[in-house]
């Protein structure tokens, strides 16, 4: 009967979260005890230095189902997520943080709406628990995204989502390396559906995405999935161009019919520091697309896996 089963895993970054961890597989195993499900957990540990790992090894003694991979640094969340979703066998991926922010009491829903035949199912919050600074910021952020990058978002996305198999493979199979993990998921496409979850505050320590953080999230996602501040570039050459010719035609005109008149220095100063400072700025647009080309062409490992537990190594 149980061979029948179908296996769920739960994908999830960790990374200095001793606090939560614990009270995170309590929660979800509560909550699996009365589902007709088998699961397993994939921790990727993204370089903690606190009590974490040896938390979930612990926990790992007893239940085989808790499976660790321990990166040997921290190579960032979207690194993590992928390393977890490479390693995961289930039929159906469950993406969840350990922080308890989008309660594992929601899962069953999860389980129910992707039964319905959908590839993916994202979770979306009714009201995000968070100060009015950073829901201001989210929400330019996710309006700029898209924008820039004609990418289908819902709002008030979720951590928490799920996703069958054929989707896995499929994620597993983009090869970048700037991994905008929210951007792949809506490149992927397929069949996806939406539910509206509760949300709780954090359940112990504190958030790592500060505001520098973010800001470079929001800078990953415009550059790895847009052209746009390339063609902006194009476009306000053009336009510099036409106005010095528009103003060249003006001048020549003016001698033409012998108007008198003082060249003004200091504008014609700020004209050039003007004219140079754009030329700079959109060199280093090009630099910024060179840098992540490079990258891409070294194709280097995305992270470097230290260690694994309850996992055969390949
Ligand atoms: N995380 C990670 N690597 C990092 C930063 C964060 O794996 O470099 C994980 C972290 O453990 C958590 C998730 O990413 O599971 C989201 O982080 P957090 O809850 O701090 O961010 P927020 O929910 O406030 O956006
Ligand atoms: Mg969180």
């Amino acid at each position: 009967m149980s061979e029948q089963k179908k296996l769920v895993s739960l994908v999830v970054p960790v990374y200095f979260e001793e606090e939560c961890i614990m009270q995170f597989i309590k929660e979800v195993s509560v909550v699996f005890s009365t589902l007709p499900y088998n699961y397993e957990f994939v921790f990727v540990d993204d370089g903690s230095m606190d009590n974490t790992v040896s938390l979930i090894k612990r926990a790992a003694v007893t239940n085989l189902q808790i499976k660790l991979i321990e990166f040997s640094y921290n190579h960032g969340k979207q690194a993590a997520v992928t390393a977890a979703i490479k390693h995961a066998k289930g039929d159906y991926l469950l993406y969840m943080d350990p922080d308890l922010q989008d309660p594992p009491v929601e899962i069953p829903r999860f389980l129910e709406e992707i039964q319905k035949g959908f590839d993916l199912v994202f979770g979306v919050r009714s009201e995000k628990k968070d100060n009015p600074m950073n829901r201001m910021l989210s929400s330019i952020f996710w309006w700029v995204l898209e924008k820039f990058t004609g990418l289908q978002i819902p709002r008030g996305l979720a951590v928490m989502r799920i996703f069958n198999r054929k989707f896995a493979d499929r994620f597993i199979n983009y090869p970048e390396q700037n991994r905008f993990i929210e951007g792949i998921f809506m490149h992927i496409g397929l069949k996806r559906s939406t539910i509206v979850i509760s949300q709780r505050e954090r359940f112990a320590g504190v958030s790592k995405f500060n505001f520098k953080r973010k800001m470079r999230l929001a800078f990953d996602a415009i550059f790895d999935f847009s052209e746009l501040p390339l063609k902006v570039t194009v476009k306000i050459g053009f336009i510099m161009v036409f106005i010095s010719i528009l103003s060249l035609i003006g001048i020549f005109t003016a001698r033409m019919f012998f108007i008198h008149f003082q060249t003004g220095w200091p504008s014609l100063f700020s004209i050039i520091l003007g004219a140079a400072g754009l030329q700079l700025f959109f060199t280093g647009i090009f630099g910024i697309y060179i840098g992540r080309i490079y990258r891409e062409v070294k194709g280097r490992p995305l992270y470097s896996i230290k260690e694994v537990t309850n996992i055969e190594e390949s």
